[in-house]
């Protein structure tokens, strides 16, 4: 039974438009379980109708006929009880409903199963029997297992289905695809398709007589590169720091290591042209990264090939042809590498979408890091199709919309405009405090970990950066920085926000996100040897770290230290004493530095309920929603199937969050919330109330959470609360926060939300 449901499904996946699909599952049911009929009943939404959209043993002619009201007949009681209906003679039971149409009178044994796709039923597979009888459990079993296969194929099918009607241009439905990683805004642009390098398979070899000339000219091309490499990390100057743009010292890494250059001049050397032994090592090498499991390490096959193509367009004089943008780049491909991304000229760039592609990868950090909305992920997007039409990035849903219908596109520009008008009408607050009318007050910090947004942070009206995620610059390197290279860089993020106070999370890796230097292969990661575990186990990683953070305090008195992911108080007083250690080694060395700040992250359900421990052993607490929601409830952060249950505002958290807070306000130590929620209008309103220090969010929302504050009396927020902790469901809070912002005329936050 299995291989044949294995086989329904394949072909099934193999068929072109949705009316194929429903034929041959109608053909191959019949034929799996020897039955008389099997038809496919589809849901109409808009009309309250089941339509017989095919059927093998009915009369053909009643195909696209037939059409019965929700809940009519045996097939209309399947979809509204969502369940099957197994009968043994159908003309028998009350709700059987006589079709002449579709000649099904000799009919009696009837079993119709639902097919349901994420609770929605789009409708009813049928199987009929001449005979009087009940279908046997292990048939109906098929079936159901069967229609729970359908309803993803059908969405497959039908997304597919959508997507050829582009080439007609007969689109009527705005067709949504969904992603699972994104980068935060809005963009509407043309779509510009950028494809793989294939061409470098198709080198062929060569002999050669003049090994010597053919190295020569490979050579020239490195160097050539080289210096490319350099223009192009000039033209991020501004956009990146020195260390962001390490991803460039890394393609330059490549090109001086023994691997690709050498590699490449022994295969002259033996006789083969430049091209030919070029292919030859790079799809070697890219070879083995590709077969590696940790998704991470794949990537750099990726960063290979790229390289090598560049390579390869120089050696044949083939350089990439000086593209013309149009002016609203939607930059959209199979998969996206770092300089198709750097060869769009950065006014021009307006979003990004991915087929493959997570949110850790090069492209997304540089994408987040630029300000760029996108969209990774995109399994259903056929970017070959796309080129030139009109594509809407919406990062905030994480969804993508191709050839917007006019009026969804008036929609967006609208939201666009809005959200751009209102970042500037809210400029004059960028040197006003986050007061409230009647005087509470709060502060407000910046999350950055690439250098771009701390230069940004200085001049946007934040009081310091509450969130440095130093894991950033990990991803972006070949191998763990070192501690000159570390404390470099800490003590450039100090100068630049001093005096004010700068948070810098100690190395936060693991979970989804593995180093590709340093992988992690694990069932559950989430779950697993991530942030502080893992510096724990790895005390030389882990003090070469603090150390670099402790020597930018020479200079400096604004550092905070920030360990993510305390679970126990074992693991704060070890932390704690390997932090003592680096002092004391620095001290004994003659280094003269501070004593800094030390807070924890909150992040772990077993942290809130140690609070009361954990924040005397500490200067101040952070409290991580975005991982304490999904230790919380159970929810994959990054899990599309369950994003719906995802939400900070369920009581569950908010009790967790008032909990932490009002026990470090006994315990005298200063607060805050440093996950998204933080920015996110209706859960900064609800924070406030509650009484947090201060809140850290990305820079683009801080002069929104700004207004919200001076417009909000704290009392006002405070009587809210008291209602919302009454509250026992996420989405009723939600509404409820969201109305009180209307009323306070601050419906402009509200688009945003989640
Ligand atoms: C958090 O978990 O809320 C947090 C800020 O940390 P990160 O998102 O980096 O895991
Ligand atoms: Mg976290």
């Amino acid at each position: 039974m299995l291989d044949t449901l294995r086989r329904i499904v394949q072909d099934i996946n193999a068929t072109r438009d949705l009316d194929e699909a429903l034929h041959l599952i109608v053909a191959e049911v019949k034929a799996a379980i020897h039955t008389d009929v099997c038809s496919v009943y589809m849901a109409d939404h808009t009309r309250g109708e089941h339509v017989l959209m095919a059927t093998d043993g009915l009369r053909p002619g009643a195909i696209g006929k037939v059409r019965l009201k929700f809940g009519q007949g045996l097939t209309g009681l399947a979809a509204s009880r969502a369940e099957p209906v197994n009968v043994e003679n159908a003309p028998a039971h009350p709700a059987f409903r006589y079709i002449a149409a579709t000649g099904e009178a000799p009919f009696h044994g009837f079993l119709g199963v639902p097919i349901i796709r994420r609770r929605k039923v789009l409708g009813v597979l049928v199987v009929q029997q001449r005979e009087q009888r009940k279908y046997t459990p292990d048939e109906e079993s098929f079936v159901v297992t069967l229609a729970a296969q359908l309803a993803g194929c059908i969405n497959q099918v039908e997304i597919r289905q959508s997507l050829e009607r582009l080439d007609d241009d007969v689109l009527s439905d705005t067709l949504f695809l969904e992603g699972v990683a994104s980068a935060r805004g809005l963009a509407l642009g043309e779509a510009v398709v950028v494809f793989p390098a294939t061409a470098m398979g198709l080198v062929p070899d060569k002999d050669i007589d003049n090994p010597e000339t053919e190295a020569s000219r490979f050579r020239q091309a490195v160097a050539a590169e080289l210096a490319e490499l350099q223009r192009l990390s000039e033209r991020m100057r501004l956009l990146l720091s020195p260390g962001d743009r390490a991803l460039f010292d890394a393609y330059a890494m490549l090109l001086g290591s023994d691997s690709l250059v050498n590699g490449t001049l022994e295969r002259i050397q033996a006789g083969n042209w430049a091209p030919g032994a070029l292919r030859a090592t790079v799809l070697e090498y890219a070879n083995i990264f590709a077969e590696m499991d940790d998704p991470y390490l794949r990537e750099r096959a990726a960063d290979i090939l790229d390289l090598g193509q560049r390579l390869l367009d120089r050696l044949q004089e083939a350089q990439a042809v000086n593209r013309h943008y149009p002016d609203h780049v939607i930059l959209m491909g199979e998969e996206i590498s770092v300089s198709q991304l750097l060869d769009v000229p950065p006014e021009k760039l307006k979003g990004l979408v991915s087929v493959r592609g997570t949110g850790t990868s090069h492209v997304a950090l540089l994408a987040r890091g630029l300000g760029v909305p996108a969209v990774f992920g995109v399994s259903n997007l056929p970017p070959g199709r796309l080129h030139g039409r009109e594509v809407v990035v919406d990062g905030y849903t994480v969804r993508v919309c191709i050839q917007p219908s006019p009026a969804l596109r008036q929609e967006y520009q609208k939201l666009i405009a809005q959200e751009a008008e209102l970042s500037r009408d809210l400029q004059h607050l960028r040197d006003l405090p986050a007061e409230t009318p009647d005087g509470h007050r709060l502060e407000l910090h910046a999350n950055s970990g690439l250098f771009a947004d701390i230069a940004a942070a200085r001049n946007s009206g934040v009081q310091g950066v509450g969130l440095y995620r130093s894991e950033l610059h990990f991803f972006l390197r070949d191998r763990f920085p070192g501690e000159e290279e570390q404390a470099t860089l800490y003590t450039r993020v100090l100068r630049i926000m001093d005096p004010h106070p700068v948070v810098l999370r100690t190395l936060d890796i693991g979970g989804d996100k593995p180093l590709p230097y340093f992988p992690i292969s694990e069932q559950n990661p989430f779950l697993g040897w991530r942030g502080i575990r893992i510096s724990l186990d790895q005390p030389d990683l882990f003090k070469t770290q603090l150390r670099a953070m402790l020597r930018a305090t020479v200079a400096y008195s604004n550092l905070s230290i920030l360990l993510p992911m305390i679970s126990s108080v074992g693991e704060l007083r070890e932390a704690l004493e390997l932090l003592r250690c680096a002092e004391a080694e620095l001290r004994e060395d003659g280094v003269p530095i501070q004593t800094p700040r030390v807070g924890i992250m909150v992040e772990v359900p077993s942290a809130v309920y140690q609070i009361d421990t954990l924040v005397r052993m500490v200067d101040f607490v952070s409290i991580g929603s975005n991982d304490l929601t999904q230790y919380l409830l159970a929810v994959d952060r990054n899990n599309d199937r369950v994003a719906k249950l995802y939400d900070p505002l369920h009581p569950a958290v908010l009790m967790a969050i008032r909990y932490v807070i009002e026990r470090c306000q006994v315990a005298g130590r200063p607060v805050s919330v440093c996950g998204e929620m933080a920015g996110d209008p209706a859960s900064a309103l609800v924070l406030m109330a509650m009484g947090v220090d201060s809140l850290s969010m990305n820079l683009g929302s801080v002069l929104k959470i700004k207004w919200l504050i001076r417009s909000i009396r704290y009392e006002a927020a405070q009587d809210f609360l008291a209602e919302v902790m009454t509250l026992d469901h996420a989405a009723i809070i939600r509404e409820r926060a969201n109305g009180f912002l209307d009323q306070h005329g601050l419906s402009g936050l509200l688009r945003v939300g989640k």
